[in-house]
């Protein structure tokens, strides 16, 4: 038989590119390896659960059976690659080697975790996946109390989120201000205040340095002297692109692993996209870069070499309370910021010397300019 093409990940970049796949080739063999349980859900809903009041379960679109299935391939789940030697287009789950026609590593990123002493580190939990949610709703369950470390993206949706679902949230993170890789400060303020008023408790500066458990709880103490007392502690303090394996195999790495517009690694027949990919020096953690990826991709597979394009990639951020959009400036371009509006309707724009937008930060109201803007904003990889 023909070796198969080979996806590691069955997330949203590896099931999509399966499925643009099959609708150019529906006879190479197909493998999907995943080390979760490989059931298809949409990630971004995970930030939504608990207002919605979703268990796991109802996140989860369709069993890996259904999956395979549908797009005429093998899904192994519980499966952990180890390693790739390229050389014999081949690559290690343990002692079994498995070849490949193509490889294409899907493997998403991992959440960054940091020591905190105490005898409570068991009641912190990262949420980056359908099984990471599923054992922060049953360790929540009956408790009232959050602290949540970081307000990047992430952070403040999960905060917006479970207070939508009944839990208090205490909000802690080395800043002076949310989303501060993201947002224009105004905008900034505006979330702020919005999930302030929803009744979030923001601890902007220190960071949690122990976490021990009492009689009720916790005790979390954050490096400026204060403590704080929860149930339950969610870190968001942010993402590393898998990149090991990689690594070991001899491929570039950069801040992701390195792939040309043709999602191609330094070694021919190895791919990448997702939150593992770093394209043509871009590393972008959301959904619409790795969809167009995936087109691209299939097409390549599919034996036309075809270039990723993105075109503007604006974020909506998922905090009902005030609304907010977002498409951050370019890499290497740099503007003049103005800004109009005021309270909770914030529309930040950044300008280049010629007066072409470059990026923006929209809240509350202003959020109804996002379709004109849009035409307006440069493309990312044009
Ligand atoms: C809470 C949350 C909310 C979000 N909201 C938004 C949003 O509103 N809009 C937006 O654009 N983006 C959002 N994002 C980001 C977006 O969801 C991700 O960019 C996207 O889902 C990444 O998909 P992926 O397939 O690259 O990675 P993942 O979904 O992480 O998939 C990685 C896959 O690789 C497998 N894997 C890893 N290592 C191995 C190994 N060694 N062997 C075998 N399998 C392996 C894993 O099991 C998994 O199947 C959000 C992210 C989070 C965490």
């Amino acid at each position: 038989m023909n070796a198969p093409v080979v996806i590691i990940g069955t997330g949203l970049a590896g099931y999509n590119l399966a499925r643009e796949f099959r609708k150019l080739d529906g006879e190479t063999p197909l493998l999907l390896i995943t080390a979760d349980d490989g059931r298809s859900y949409s990630k971004p809903m995970l930030s939504t659960g608990f207002g919605k009041n979703k268990e796991a379960d109802g996140l989860s679109m369709a069993e890996p059976g259904a999956m395979a299935e549908q797009l005429k391939a093998e899904v192994r789940t519980h499966t952990h690659v180890t390693g790739i030697d390229p050389g014999h287009k081949r690559l290690w789950i343990g002692e079994e080697s498995v070849h490949y026609r193509d490889l294409v590593l899907a493997w998403g990123a991992e959440t960054v975790r940091v020591p905190v002493e105490g005898d409570g580190s068991e009641a912190i939990f990262p949420i980056n996946d359908l099984e990471d949610y599923a054992r922060f709703r049953a360790a929540a369950a009956g408790k009232r109390r959050v602290l949540i470390l970081g307000v990047g993206l992430i952070g403040c949706e999960f905060a917006n989120d479970l207070i939508l679902g009944g839990y208090e949230a205490d909000l802690v993170a080395p800043c002076e201000q949310v989303m501060p890789t993201l947002l224009h400060p105004a905008a900034a303020a505006a979330v702020q205040t919005g999930l302030e008023n929803l009744g979030a408790r923001f601890h902007l500066g220190p960071v949690l340095t122990r976490l021990s458990k009492v009689e009720n709880g916790l005790e979390a103490h954050l490096s400026d002297g204060e403590v704080l007392h929860c149930d339950l502690v969610v870190s968001a303090i942010g993402l590393r692109p898998r990149v090991d394996l990689a690594a070991a195999a001899g491929l570039e790495i950069g801040r992701g692993v390195v792939v040309d517009r043709h999602l191609k690694t330094s070694h021919a027949n190895i791919y990448a996209l997702g939150d593992c990919a770093e394209v043509d020096g871009l590393n972008l953690l959301y959904v619409m870069p790795l969809m167009s990826c995936a087109r691209a991709l299939a097409q390549t597979l599919a034996g036309t070499p075809t270039p990723v394009k993105y075109g503007p990639m604006p974020v909506t951020v998922k905090t009902p309370v005030c609304p907010l959009v977002v498409s951050p400036v370019p890499k290497g371009r740099e503007g003049i910021w103005s800004v109009e509006g005021q309270g909770a309707d914030i529309k930040a724009l950044c300008h280049d010397a010629d007066g072409n937008l470059l990026g923006y930060a929209l809240t509350g109201a202003a959020v109804m300019d996002k379709l004109a803007l849009n035409k307006a904003l440069p493309s990312l990889l044009a």
